[in-house]
């Protein structure tokens, strides 16, 4: 059943919120031992809040646009009472003491927050691997990893434990797993969601985002979290409110970049990904454009200067005061290597020049995109250079970094970006990324729902 159709059963007392959040919880209770989903299942409150929405429906009140859904939550957003550990022995103690404003419009929409998903320890990752809590199973692609690092959330879509989960994608947290486990996620514009409650991995990257099986459901999700926020200066007051009703699109200018062919490692992922393309140009009638993007191939190494001093600036909070233990003596190996990283980085000696650079990088990264998206609508890309890794496998810190080449430039250029399963290779599945000019999620939807 889809989004749509259970959006619907619900609010026609066919199918109770409660049935709906109790059979997900015993799916969870069966299942999740093996896959590891989930660092806290909010059962009592889920079930209380589910009953909540059951009364309301039968006393014919209006109720949301979630009502009675099932939402995982990514352990770095603050949900009011639940623990926010961010997947570290740094928080483990920390229990949110407010809803992120992300939350808050979602409880407002009689959404029902099930639990809090496991994750990359403080999302500095890709694969799901670097969780304090253990890691994370594909439950698609059993003995490889779901990738990262939004991993917990991806991974409980995948497997039928929720029908909508939150992400945050910095690099490509939301977008690298979706594409592993087969599933859709969505990267909004920066500044189309509130980061208000958010615990930052990296200010200027950062944006949560929604994971779900179907194109409706996570542009429903957006439309619910989108918007203006007056605690995050950020964000833009927009027209928000129309992203899943979708209109047929036609004649579209699809455009391709040989700069991401020649970094797809595997290459039989770009040719999945240009069969998917055929088909999709045939449909709508539509023709491909060859865009330049010579700078792409920058974006890591833009990337991680950028989010090592971001992060290492945002830890400085955790100095056991307040939180629990300090940082640097409770994290893992990759959270300490971009805190001693962003440390040496922001010396004062250096004058900012590191910095200063990776943001001039930046900046052509988004020019070249700006220049692409006079001449097309979209951009189509693979998600990830590679199929996934088997679980066990030894992978250097540097091809772990590679792994988000594809995904890292719309975070820098702030523009949209959305990923659909295409296929599978060997059993595993492969994602295709669409990106779309800044605050066009509504024809990133589109083209979406089109392929
Ligand atoms: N893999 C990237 C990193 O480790 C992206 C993380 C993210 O998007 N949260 O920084």
């Amino acid at each position: 059943m889809n989004i749509k159709e259970k959006q619907l059963l619900i609010r026609e007392r066919k199918l109770l919120a409660v049935d709906n959040i109790k059979s997900f919880l015993e799916k969870i209770k069966k299942e999740d031992k093996s896959i590891n989903s989930f660092i806290y299942v909010a059962e009592k409150e889920a079930l209380e809040q589910a009953k909540i929405v059951d009364k309301k429906i039968r006393e014919n009140k209006k109720v949301g646009r979630l009502a009675g859904l099932a939402v995982a939550v990514k352990s770095c957003i603050n949900v009011k009472g639940m623990p926010i550990t961010c997947a570290s022995r740094t928080l483990k103690k920390y229990v949110g003491t407010y809803d992120a404003d992300v939350i808050k419009k979602i409880k407002e929409e009689d959404g029902i927050i099930i639990g809090m998903t496991n994750m990359d320890e403080f999302a500095c990752g890709s694969s799901g691997e670097t969780s304090a809590y253990g890691l994370i199973q594909n439950p698609v692609a059993k003995g490889r990893i779901p990738g990262g690092s939004s991993s917990g959330s991806t991974a409980a879509v995948a497997a039928g434990f929720c029908d909508i989960a939150l992400g945050t994608d910095t690099g490509g947290s939301i977008r690298n797993p979706a594409s592993h486990c087969g599933v859709v996620g969505i990267k909004p514009s920066y500044g189309r969601v509130s980061r208000y409650g958010l615990v930052d991995l990296s200010m200027s990257l950062d944006q949560i985002g929604p994971l779900c099986k179907d194109v409706y459901g996570a542009a429903l999700m957006l439309e619910v979290i989108a918007g203006k926020s007056d605690k995050d200066s950020t964000t833009y007051e927009e027209k928000t409110d129309s992203y899943s009703s979708f209109k047929n699109i036609k004649n579209l200018k699809v455009g391709l970049s040989k700069d991401f062919e020649s970094l797809c490692v595997d290459k039989r992922i770009y040719e999945l990904i240009m069969k998917k393309v055929a088909e999709l140009i045939k449909k709508t009638n539509s023709n491909i454009l060859n865009v330049d993007l010579k700078h792409v191939k920058l974006a890591v190494q833009t990337y991680y200067p950028l989010v090592y001093v971001e992060f290492f600036s945002g830890t400085r909070k955790f100095d056991g005061r307040r939180y629990g233990e300090k940082i640097e003596n409770s994290c893992g190996e990759e959270v300490l290597r971009r805190i001693l990283g962003g440390r040496e980085i922001s010396r004062a000696e250096y004058g900012g020049q590191y910095y200063r650079k990776s943001l001039a990088a930046k900046k052509e990264i988004a020019k070249d995109l700006e220049e692409a998206f006079k001449k097309v609508d979209v951009i189509i890309t693979p998600v990830t250079p590679k199929l996934p890794h088997k679980i066990g496998e030894k992978v250097s810190f540097k091809d772990m970094y590679a792994y988000d080449a594809f995904t890292i430039p719309a975070n820098l250029a702030g523009i949209c970006a959305g990923v659909i399963p295409a296929g599978t290779i060997d059993g595993v599945p492969v994602g295709l990324q669409v990106m779309a000019p800044a605050f066009k999620e509504k024809l990133l939807f589109e083209v979406l729902n089109s392929l």
